[in-house]
């Protein structure tokens, strides 16, 4: 199949790699004028659109995806499946896929889980927003790149899924760190308080498979000096397009707004900034109720 593929960095990179050693054609571009071994380079987004069968994105934000779509759409040959794997706002997603669909094209959103070491393994899950015919012929694709892929409906839903997840995600996170903070003041052992935890009801993905204490539960980037793995700023995006969405469609989130709040204050504020997005640990280790 011959792929374009648009936005190769940290993510976009590997996951043309993998479709390119899968023995697909893919033609890429990125503004950065980054190269991708077994990846031929286009001179514009346009270009790389050109004759495809699938073109995939893979952008930093809603407003670089509407920029993007905005040159590609018109390269498109009718038929061919659009599939943009960015984390973006609900709106552009649908934005985006409704203007695809007007020029008779197929669109998907599918957002992924799974970080770097997802995207170079080719262990990420998608989660897809898009009609049954968009997600047939995208299917083939996330199979290469990932292990799961979901269709969680129209146009958007994998926005929809991809930032509750994250919102779930980032307030456990908080949770596990103060509460790690607390049996610190408390005198208790944080193996022993891992043992109790991840066994019992406050278990959950952040402390039983990414424990954010040194030395503690499986290999993390806590192990690592709290070097990403998710980037605290990544994570305040997340959170960010989580709080977006709720305003727009008028959800109550307080924990959602509580966690954007510390992660605002965590990455703009304090020492937040590229580190992960455990370090909430040390911080809260550092403070007092005050
Ligand atoms: P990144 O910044 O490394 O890559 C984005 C790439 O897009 C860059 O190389 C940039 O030069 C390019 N780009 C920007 N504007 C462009 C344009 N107009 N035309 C062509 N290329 C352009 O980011 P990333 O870590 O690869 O993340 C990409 C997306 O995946 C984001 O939406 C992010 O939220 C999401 N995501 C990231 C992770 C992660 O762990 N890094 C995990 C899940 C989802």
């Amino acid at each position: 199949m011959r792929i374009g593929f648009i936005g190769l960095g940290n993510m976009g990179a590997p996951m043309a790699r993998n479709l390119a050693k899968a023995g697909h054609e893919v033609t890429g571009f990125d503004v950065a004028g980054v190269t991708v071994e077994g990846v031929a380079t286009a001179d514009s987004a346009a270009a790389a659109a050109e004759g495809a069968e699938a073109v995939i994105t893979m952008l930093p934000d809603g407003q670089i995806l509407r920029a993007v779509y905005d040159q590609i759409v018109p390269a498109g040959t009718a038929g061919a499946c659009f599939i943009d794997c960015s984390t973006v706002d609900v709106d552009s997603a649908r934005h985006a896929a409704a203007q695809a669909e007007a020029a008779g094209l197929l669109a998907v959103d599918a957002p992924v889980s799974g970080g770097i070491g997802g995207a170079e393994a080719g262990t990420l899950t998608f989660m897809a927003g898009g009609s049954e015919a968009a997600f047939a012929a995208a299917e083939p694709l996330f199979d290469i790149m990932g292990q799961k892929a979901v269709h969680c409906g129209p146009a958007g839903n994998g926005q929809a899924a991809k930032i509750c997840n994250n919102m779930i995600l980032g307030v456990t996170m908080i949770a596990t760190c103060e509460a790690f903070a607390l049996a610190d003041k408390l005198g208790l052992d944080r193996q022993k308080m891992f043992d109790v935890v991840s066994t019992s009801s406050g278990y959950s993905w952040t402390m039983n498979a990414y424990c954010p204490a040194p030395g503690v539960g499986p290999k993390s980037p806590a192990d690592n000096d709290y070097t990403p793995g998710f980037a605290a700023e990544l994570m305040l995006k997340d959170l960010r397009l989580a709080q977006v969405a709720a305003e727009t469609v008028d959800a109550d989130t307080p924990m959602g707004t509580a966690a954007a709040a510390l992660y605002r204050l965590f990455v703009e504020d304090e020492d937040g900034l590229g580190r992960d997005f455990s370090a909430m640990l040390p911080r809260f280790e550092a403070r007092g109720r005050g």
